[in-house]
């Protein structure tokens, strides 16, 4: 299982990692990127290394 979530100080909702996430894990809702499925994560962590914010955290639990 991974948990996945978006420290909220650094992210500026700009979509980054709901466009590079081969999964469904990201949604855009009311203008801003929220956690939906973090069960569809398989630790990829592309979200990670697109991020021009370093506000996705991908850890194994
Ligand atoms: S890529 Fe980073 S800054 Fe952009 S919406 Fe996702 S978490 Fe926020
Ligand atoms: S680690 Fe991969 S599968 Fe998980 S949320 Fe990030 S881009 Fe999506």
């Amino acid at each position: 299982m991974w948990k996945v979530s978006i420290i909220r100080e650094r992210c500026t909702d700009c979509g980054e990692c709901l466009d590079a996430c081969p999964g469904e894990v990201y949604e855009l809702r009311a203008g801003r990127i929220e956690v939906a499925h973090p069960d569809e994560c398989h630790g990829c962590h592309t979200c990670e290394a697109v991020c021009p914010q370093e506000a996705c955290s991908i850890e194994e639990e």
